[in-house]
């Protein structure tokens, strides 16, 4: 019997017709309306012709079938959502709240079909050793760009044409103008598809050793005994993690399956993409947030067609729709770029798994420092642990000197920099060698410490600090508990109790008071804020154009600079004094990528921390870049006060027009979890109370948090808060949710 209605998502995002709608299908549609497919309905009072997406059909109705509407016609242009997609969609809105249409449009990379690119390749017309000739004129003359197409194609016969512009920031222009003085050809898409001959990749392979062996087999042989597993393969940078992702991916090639490859957007630079496609040629294609609509439409239709066998990017790669998925691979698991901001705010990591297991792939996640949820999940048998604790070759781990500021304070040096750390960048500057120093600005916004003894003001409730507030009022964002600022520092009396100020701006003016004459370049949200400027700057970093680089946390991510010997990281301890629970988390992190950026090359380096708390933990185990010890503690910390990973936390953010609102909101809806959940052992509900930054563009913001030890429970407390909402008809009010939150609201 032929399907006769079809349910229909319509393409507004209000609780209120967050739900399916029965439609009638026209017999002159009866080909053409399918599960995913965009379709144009009467919707409303008013039969206001909308936007849809089919999620189901059905042969009988739901209601009388002469109340039931007609689908007035199929969208052609619109991009339809596969089977699979729709599963996706619906988990996501399950496990992390928000509405299906926008879980469909999360599953969905691009809404509207798009005219087809056309694909280029960039060919050397000269040898290995006349383009390397060239490419040193054209440093003489200083035209950088050129010079950076020819060094790439001195060891690479051909490149593809998109790897180089946007890799490698070249324009059009330059292109076309050294294809004229006869250095290279570009080549159009016939060429292209041409499958590349493995001998002109000319890739030299590096001879696995004993672990990376080790892993692959391992994780192939469970894939085809059928049991695909999740598997965390926890290696310092640099001990051949790549190698290992590399290897799996060219198995499951040969297998006939797919690959997807997750990498932070911050780190899918030239050097990591190059790898991809000397391995596997044209069969690999990236998707970032820096192409545009058709250039990711061309990426989804040639995945679909079956063209390619990798697609790499971050977070929104995962949604790649493959035939025959066999692995999605993880890197740097542990960045918080892999929880999304927006409704559905979900975590790439989680999604993977499940994505994973709809597909029967495995999941292969990697990281030097692992975030507390995979590795206690490892430690538990969930996943697979892997430890590569050895970098081949012969580079060391860098020597590293950490340093209280509270001393240098004493011994009257009030400069940002320790006498220490002027020591090594003057040595460093005579030299010839290259510096880092990193601000560890996140989130530093708003505590109060003392500069003489290092107190931090905190909440007596909560452990974590408390927050400045314009009027003088020292808040806890998690309680409401609230203090005035104290005069005098409560545990050693000093005058100065203040906020650290000092942004990257003033560490560069501080550099050129202190080291005239020195090459700064500074990296952090005001200079990158034009696309590419962000590896423009590292770029001209790695041609050795400066001497320092200054920069936030974005500087510290997976970039190979062998000239740099010395690290330097100003105050960092300004992480930790988050009001949020995973600060410590996020410190060790930082610091241990931080110090891993020394002496990548073959002189040794140097780190230098400074820091008001020389004794915390994650400082500590930073400076022995010891995973293991910091774990330990942290994981102790998380089960002793319930937090993620130990148990689930759920954070729930209310933002409304007038503040009275919100906050009679908050207290009605914490009472719905208390009074309908009453029988729920160990529920915890706090708050709520007004959110960290309490008011954004004249919107109130309130929250409060919900904890129990299984996920599931924190799910059916926001599926009866969104029934709460959507029954109460929220005007003026949104709320959203956040699962195991990775910043507090
Ligand atoms: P990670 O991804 O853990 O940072 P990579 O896979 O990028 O590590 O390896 C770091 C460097 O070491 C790369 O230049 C890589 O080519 C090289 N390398 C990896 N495995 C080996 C090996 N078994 N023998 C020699 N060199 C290796
Ligand atoms: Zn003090
Ligand atoms: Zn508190």
């Amino acid at each position: 019997m032929t399907k006769r209605y079809a349910d229909v998502i319509i393409d507004i995002a209000h609780e209120k017709v967050d739900r399916v709608f029965q439609y009638r299908i026209p017999e002159a549609l009866s080909e053409s309306v399918r599960p995913g497919v965009q379709v144009r309905v009467p919707f409303g009072n008013g039969n206001r012709e909308r936007t849809g997406y089919v999620v189901d059909l059905s042969e009988e109705a739901d209601y009388p079938p002469e109340k039931i509407k007609a689908v007035i016609s199929v969208d052609e242009k619109g991009m339809t959502v596969e089977g699979r997609q729709i599963q996706i969609a619906y988990w996501l809105k399950s496990n992390y709240g928000g509405t299906t249409i926008a879980a469909l449009k999360t599953v969905l990379p691009v809404k509207q079909k798009q005219k087809q690119l056309e694909k280029k390749k960039v060919l050397r017309c000269l040898s290995g050793e006349e383009t390397a000739q060239a490419a040193g004129e054209c440093e003489r003359k200083n035209q950088r760009a050129k010079a950076r197409v020819l060094m790439a194609l001195q060891t690479e016969e051909e490149l593809p044409y998109e790897l180089i512009r946007q890799k490698l920031h070249v324009a059009a222009s330059t292109l076309q103008a050294l294809e004229r003085q006869g250095y290279l050809r570009i080549e159009k898409e016939a060429f292209y598809r041409n499958p590349v001959k493995a001998g002109d990749r000319s890739e030299t392979r590096p001879v696995l050793h004993q672990a990376q062996r080790h892993i692959i087999e391992d994780v192939l042989a469970d894939y085809r005994a059928g049991h695909p597993g999740v598997y965390l393969v926890h290696g310092v940078t640099g001990s051949g993690k790549t190698e290992v992702y590399l290897g799996i991916i060219e198995e499951m090639i040969a297998m006939g399956k797919q690959a997807i490859m997750l990498i932070p957007e911050i780190a899918l630079t030239y050097q990591t993409l190059l790898r991809f496609y000397k391995r596997f040629g044209d069969r690999v294609s990236v998707i970032n947030s820096s192409l545009s609509a058709g250039e990711k439409y061309d990426q989804i239709e040639r995945a679909k067609a079956g063209e390619i066998d990798v697609m790499i990017g971050p977070r929104s790669a995962l949604f790649t729709p493959f035939a025959n998925l066999g692995v999605i691979v993880v890197d740097e698991e542990h960045e918080n770029s892999y929880k999304s901001e927006t409704t559905p705010r979900y975590h790439a990591r989680e999604t993977a798994v499940e994505i994973a297991s709809l597909c029967g792939a495995s999941v292969v996640l990697g990281s030097a420092t692992p975030s507390m949820e995979a590795y206690y999940r490892a430690e538990r048998g969930e996943y697979k642990l892997y430890e590569m604790r050895e970098r081949p070759g012969n580079s060391v781990l860098p020597a590293v000197h950490t340093i209280d500021l509270r001393e240098e304070l004493r011994q009257g040096n009030r400069s940002m920099f320790s006498r220490k750390l002027k020591e090594l960048m003057q040595e460093r500057l005579s030299g010839g060698e290259q510096a880092i120093l990193f601000l560890n600005r996140r989130g530093y916004a708003g505590f109060i410490s003392c500069r003489s003894c290092g107190h931090v003001m905190k909440c007596p409730h909560c452990d974590v600090s408390l927050s400045e507030h314009r009027n003088g009022i020292l808040t806890c964002h998690y309680c409401g508990y609230q203090e005035r600022k104290p005069a005098k520092c409560p545990s050693c009396g000093s005058p100065y109790l203040m906020g650290f100020k000092a942004g990257t701006e003033q560490v560069e003016e501080a550099i050129h008071r202190e080291f005239p004459g020195a090459r700064v370049l500074r990296m952090d949200a005001d200079t990158t804020r034009r696309k590419d400027s962000y590896e423009r700057i590292l770029s001209a970093f790695a041609d050795e154009e400066a001497d320092i680089l200054v920069g936030t946390q974005m500087i510290v991510k997976g970039h190979d600079f062998p000239g740099v010997t010395l690290v330097g990281v100003l105050a960092a301890d300004l992480s930790l004094n988050r009001n949020d629970y995973r600060a410590g988390e996020r410190t060790f992190q930082l610091l241990t990528q931080a110090a891993g950026r020394a002496g990548r090359g073959e002189r040794p380096g140097e780190v230098v921390i400074q820091t008001y708390q020389p004794e915390h933990y994650s400082v500590v185990y930073a400076a022995k870049q010891d995973y293991r010890g910091f774990y330990g503690e942290e994981i102790a910390y998380r089960g002793l006060v319930g937090y993620p990973p130990v148990e689930h936390m759920l954070a729930v953010l209310i933002v409304s027009r007038v503040q009275e609102d919100g906050e009679r909101l908050g207290r009605e809806m914490t009472n719905v979890v208390k009074r309908e959940m009453a029988d729920v052992a160990r529920l915890r509900v706090i708050g709520p109370a007004q959110a960290a930054v309490g008011k954004i563009a004249d919107l109130y913001r309130h929250s409060f948090y919900i904890r129990h030890g299984e996920y599931q429970i924190l799910v059916e407390a926001k599926d009866r808060l969104e029934n709460f909402c959507r029954e109460r008809e929220l005007k003026g009010q949104t709320v959203q949710f956040d699962f195991d939150p990775m910043n507090t609201f």
